[in-house]
Formats: structure tokens, sequence, C-alpha cells
């Protein structure tokens, strides 16, 4: 006989199998119960018939408590009824792991309480789900990437210096100096792309930010391509087929989890057609005054999240923002060729009110003008000597961008909170467990 996972059921239909499992839920009559079973890869029924197996077998499985863990034997069958499409008609029970008590039942749970539990509410359906369309997010991203000529450089998570400024930056000592962690890895990119060419990263960041919203972490994965000898334009196609990629990756091998999300696939699929629409800053203020939605909008203002909405409904497609101000935008981006208040940029904004998922710009090149910049910015000099020293030795134009994961995680499964999409949240008022 052999020991399965769930997941490969169906290509043991009619036979008998064994497989290690916990006990999600149960139902039973006085001569049938019916055991919600779980594996880490799948979730399906058990059926023990009383007339079948027997009456101590029978007590037994009746008596079997939320999340105990077991073995069971059985024969699988289809099931045509579930989402899952097999089930297991069960001849023996081996007990493992005891569980007395579980904390999390199936009635409703208030959302503090899921949280303060974060450990074991990982292992219900809907955060199966989320983890295993997030682990397909990330394997699909090493996909991409390496199909397209780039090769995965690692940034540094403790930073001597702060490229966006220090308001935003967990503070810590390094030894006797101070240090701060990552909040971007761009910059080492930066490097990395004038050594090798196309990279990118893919680590954890860091935002001390006092922002509870539902799209913001304090802590979130980011993906970091940077692309030498590269203007804006090709890198926008980059990032749209990077994302098409994504959702694509998503459709082709989470089927499954989708509808254990009640996620409609063929909302989706309209995400994998390209290109993705493209407008000016300029265009977007004008079409957000238009609305009469946003008060008295002035050019010049950062969006926030109503403003990234109502323009990415309006497209029903992700919306390509391009040349924001310079004036909210970091010091690095390249200045445009004709006008002196706007910068090569574009930030990629999902529908469905997800705001946005991407930043990114073609870089500045000219050393002069950077150095300007970082004064500008109040940073100090000295921490950038190595950054200026791209554009002394052989400076390409180039350009690059930075995902968040959990943000186009979120997008992507249709939740409602960022927090679900990472498995332990660090958010403004948490960090347990
Ligand atoms: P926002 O204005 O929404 O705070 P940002 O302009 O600070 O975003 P960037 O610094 O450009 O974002 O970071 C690049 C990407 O990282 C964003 O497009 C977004 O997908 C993600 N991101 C930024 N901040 C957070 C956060 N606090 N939690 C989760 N993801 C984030
Ligand atoms: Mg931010």
């Amino acid at each position: 006989m052999d020991t399965i996972n769930i997941i490969d059921a169906k290509n043991h239909v009619d036979q008998e199998v064994k497989i290690g499992v916990w006990l999600t839920n149960k139902r039973s009559s006085g001569k049938i119960a019916f055991l919600q079973l779980r594996d880490g890869t799948a979730y399906f029924q058990g059926v023990v018939v009383k007339s079948v197996v027997g009456e101590e077998l029978f007590k037994m499985a009746k008596e079997l408590r939320q999340e105990e863990s077991f073995y069971v034997t059985g024969t699988i069958h289809e099931d045509a009824r579930s989402h899952f499409g097999y089930e297991i008609e069960i001849s023996g029970i081996e007990k493992v792991g005891a569980s007395e008590d579980y904390p999390i039942t199936p009635k409703e749970h208030g959302v503090d309480f899921l949280m303060d539990h974060r450990h074991l509410w990982l292992r219900s359906k809907k955060q199966f789900a989320i983890m295993k369309i997030r682990n397909e997010m990330i394997r699909a991203t090493y996909e991409f990437f390496n199909r397209n000529g780039f090769i995965k450089i690692d940034a540094p998570i403790l930073t001597g210096s702060a490229p966006e400024g220090t308001t935003e930056l967990f503070h810590t000592k390094y030894f006797d100096r101070d240090a701060y962690l990552s909040q971007s890895g761009q910059l080492y990119e930066e490097a990395g792309a004038m050594a090798y060419g196309k990279v990118f990263s893919f680590g954890p960041t860091f935002r001390a930010e006092k922002s509870k919203t539902r799209r913001h972490l304090i802590e979130f994965w980011m993906i970091e391509p940077e692309m030498a000898f590269m203007h804006q334009e090709q890198s926008l196609e980059i990032q749209e087929r990077y994302v098409a990629f994504l959702v694509q990756g998503v459709l082709d091998n989470c089927q499954y989890e989708l509808k254990l999300l009640n996620r409609d696939p063929k909302v989706l699929e309209k995400y994998t057609k390209l290109p993705y629409p493209r407008i000016s800053y300029d265009e977007a203020i004008k079409m957000l005054q238009d609305s009469g939605k946003f008060g008295d909008l002035e050019w010049g203002v950062d969006f926030g999240s109503p403003e990234e909405t109502y323009l990415a409904e309006h497209f029903q497609l992700p919306v390509f923002v391009m040349n924001y101000p310079k004036a909210i935008k970091p010091f690095y981006m390249k200045p445009h060729p004709t006008r002196d208040d706007v910068v090569i940029c574009a930030d990629l904004l999902a529908p469905e009110g997800y705001g946005e998922i991407i930043g990114g710009s073609e870089r500045a090149v000219d050393p002069q003008y950077l150095t300007e910049q970082i004064k500008k910015a109040g940073l100090n000099e000295a921490d950038y000597e190595w950054y200026l020293d791209l554009r002394r030795y052989g400076s390409v134009p180039h350009a690059g961008f930075g995902l968040g994961l959990e943000r186009a995680i979120t997008w992507i499964t249709g939740e409602e909170h960022i927090r679900e999409s990472i498995p332990f949240p660090r958010l403004l008022n948490r960090i347990y467990p």
C-alpha cells in the first residue's frame, strides 16, 4: 500500500492508500461519519461506514478531536460534489498526536483573535490557499527572471545609510555605529546591474511607517529588478510581462486554491492581456479633477488610495501612471529631458481598488545632478560615494522597479487586507506570534 499526499489522490482512484492527516471538522450519524481531513497539500473528506469498519473503529472515528493527527488507510473514490473531487473511504485509523480544545473552532472568530493564533490559523483552508498562491508567485518570479536572463543579486538587510530619508527606517546599533534595516535594495541592485547587466533582488524590506491601512505591512517582501542599457519604456514592457506572468502562473497552477477563495479566474484572465494602459501623471490629475470627486485636488500632490482606486477602476486593468512630480519622488530618478518638474518614472496601479503594486523609474546618470539631489534631500553625501562611483566608471542608461509581493498577492487572491498575504505579518500593533 502506498503512503501518499491528499493532492495525489487523483492518481490512486480505487486503490488502497495510507495518508498522515489532521482532522479539521467532522459530522456523523449513527451509521456513517464524515471526517474533514487535511495534510498540508489539500483538504478532503474521509468516510467511515459503521457496517463496514465495525463498532470499535467507528467509535474511535466519532471521538476524534479537531486538529488531532493520525494516519488513515482506505480507498480513494471520486467525489464530484466537493471542490477537491475525491474522497477516501476509511478502513483504518492509527492515532499520532492528541489535540484538546483547539482554539479556532468552526464558528466565526474576530480578526484579533485569529491574528493572536496566527500559528494555528495558517492551517485553515483560506490561509492555505493564500500561502499556496504566494508560493506560486515566488516560483513564477524566479522562473520569469531566470528565463529573461536576470541573475539574483542579494542586497544587504543591514545598511549604514538611508536611500530615501530616515523617517521610515528602523534604527539599530551596528556594534558602535548606527545602522538601519533595509527599506529597499535598489541602490545595491544598480551596482549589480553595472556588474552583470540584468539583476534582481528578492528579500524582506522594512518600513517604520505608522500607517494602519489595508495595504501596508511593516515588514514586506520586495522583488527589485534593475537593468543596464535600458530606458524606461523597455522597463515598462518587462514590468507588465512580469505581472501578467504572475497572474498566468496562478491561473495555470492554482485553480483549486482560487476555488477555495471564491476568486473568479475569468477576472484574472483579463489581466494577462498586454499591454496595460499608460497615462501620464498630468492626465491622471486631469481625470481626477474632471471627476469632481476629489475636491480641489491640485497638480503636485501624491495619490492616496481613493485616487489610485478611481484611476484603476476607470480602466478595469492594471494601469501605469507615468512621470510624477520630481518633488514627491526619490532623488535617484532620471529628470525629464524637457521638463524640470517631473521625473521619468511610473507606478503600476492594480485594479479592483488594490492600489500601487509597482514603483519604478529610469535612474539619473549624471553624477553632478545626483550629488545635488542627495544634498537637497538632506542626505549625507559621504554615504553615497560608492553609489556615485557607479556614475563615474562607465555609467549607462538603466532602469528598474520594485514590486511588493504582498500587495500583488492581496490583489491576485482578491483578499480584503494585506495582513493575510504573509505567514506572520508585522503590523503597527503586532509582532506576535
Ligand atoms: P505607498 O505610497 O503605497 O506607501 P510607496 O510609494 O511607499 O507605496 P515604494 O517605496 O515605491 O512604495 O515601494 C515599492 C513597492 O513596494 C510598492 O509599489 C508596493 O507594492 C510595495 N510597498 C511599499 N510599501 C509597502 C508596505 N508598507 N507594505 C507592503 N508593501 C509595500
Ligand atoms: Mg509608502
